[in-house]
């Protein structure tokens, strides 16, 4: 399997590697909250970490496993741990690495909700630096003798700000910081974060490796490059384990298990399924997306296109190094005398809706919805216009999407 392609191991894995029962394709999805053994030392062994097995579906079961196996695989990482949403993901990570006076570093630019939580973990006496991750300078100017750990994404949204992966993954190495990706705009096909010196891998499984609507989930990657013997939020009691297993393994402890954002086994089974065609889904939607930017960008109602894949993006170059198509993220500015409501309201395939990663193309504006909560102020520090669309762009056929969008335009 190791030298085969991507989605030649995601198509067989699960049934080569980890062998189902009865011949069965998938791994089987089991909804049972419990495990029972018939001998009661088993279970002990189990509840004392003696042996590996299930005993209670909020911290494992069987469905988990698989696409936690998958998830490991994808972004080659020594071990993972998935949950209920992304943002489950995110916050369950951060609180249970993080203790009162650390201080990290995080994105400017990154969503809304991660935002939001940064301004919780201040309140819990965890201080936070919020700076412009696209040059490592100001990265590296908000290290202090605290800094624990820097969060970024590859690609923002909806300006879609590249970070300086690359240049901040060698500053993490250099000063022994935790750095953690949010990968969820570039999935694995489109790009590994190990291979930017990531010590932790975030993502919504929710939008691109689901891609079908139909399930939230979360997803933590351990790559194995960062020392967890060096970091000090690491509970005493588990520096016995292998260094390798430290992190993922507190974080499971005290986060999975005690704050409980765990998946349901129904979900994960649908998120793996989707998880089948990701690379097929990223070629097309990102073709799309870059048809569809060429088209925008010379058209005379529309003011700006943000898009990585564009040669005049500030970060062209940054995203050209670092992922393999340019994603399926898109955002415009209209030129101010054309209404952004009425553009989107005329749109006939495309749907009015938040989301992304989706196969359908969405669009919504900005300012007024997912980004509103956080009020003018930031909206301008973020680069996001009054005018402002996003666009996930979808895998529908190419002619399709630009038609519609021309049709919209003309009605303008
Ligand atoms: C959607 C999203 C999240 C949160 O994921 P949910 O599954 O919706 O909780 C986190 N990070 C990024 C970059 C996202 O786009």
């Amino acid at each position: 399997m190791e030298n085969k392609g991507f989605t030649t191991q995601l198509v067989h894995a699960d049934r080569l590697l980890n062998k189902p029962e009865n011949g069965a394709v998938h791994q089987a999805s089991t909804n049972s909250v419990l495990f029972e053994y018939e001998k009661i030392e088993e279970l002990v062994d189990i509840f004392q970490g003696k042996v590996g097995g299930h005993a209670y579906s909020r911290q494992s079961s069987p469905s988990i496993d698989a696409l936690q196996n998958i998830m490991t695989r994808l972004e080659e990482g020594v071990g993972s741990l998935v949950f209920a949403t992304g943002m489950a993901a995110i916050t369950t990570s951060l609180l249970t690495l993080l203790k009162a006076g650390d201080h990290i570093i995080v994105s400017q630019f990154v969503f809304g909700n991660t935002n939001s939580f940064a301004g919780t973990l201040e309140r819990l006496g965890i201080s936070v630096s919020m700076v412009d991750v696209t040059d490592v300078k100001n990265v590296e100017a908000a290290i202090q003798d605290n800094t624990r750990l820097v969060f970024v994404e590859t690609i923002a949204n909806p300006v879609t700000q590249v970070a300086d992966l690359k240049s901040i993954g060698e500053l993490c190495e250099q000063k022994s910081l935790v750095y953690m990706v949010d990968n969820t705009m570039t999935p694995p096909y489109l790009f590994q974060a190990k291979s930017v010196g990531a010590a932790l891998v975030v993502s919504s499984l929710t939008k691109y490796c689901a891609g079908h609507g139909q399930a939230l989930g979360g997803c933590v990657v351990d790559t194995g490059l960062f020392d967890w013997t060096t970091f000090p939020g690491i509970l005493d009691a588990l520096r016995a384990l292998p260094p390798q297993d430290q992190a993922l393994t507190q974080i499971k402890k005290k986060g999975l298990r005690d704050m409980g954002g765990s998946l349901s086994p129904t979900s994960a089974h649908a998120i793996s399924v989707g998880l089948e065609t990701l690379a097929l889904r990223m070629e097309r939607c990102c073709h799309n997306a870059l048809q569809l930017a060429a088209y925008l960008a010379t058209h005379e109602k529309v003011d700006r296109v943000y898009y990585p894949g564009l040669a005049a993006h500030p970060e062209h170059k940054l995203a050209s190094q670092c992922f393999r198509l340019f994603g399926a993220i898109m955002s415009i500015d209209l030129k101010p005398e054309y209404d952004c409501f009425a553009f989107v309201n005329h749109l006939q395939q495309v749907l009015n809706a938040t989301h992304l990663g989706d196969t359908r193309t969405l669009a919504i504006p900005v300012a007024h919805t997912i980004f509103y909560e956080m009020g003018a102020e930031t909206r301008k520090k973020m680069g996001i216009s009054d005018n402002m669309i996003r666009f996930s762009i979808g895998i529908e056929d190419t002619d399709d999407i630009i038609a519609d969008f021309k049709q919209a335009l003309e009605q303008l």
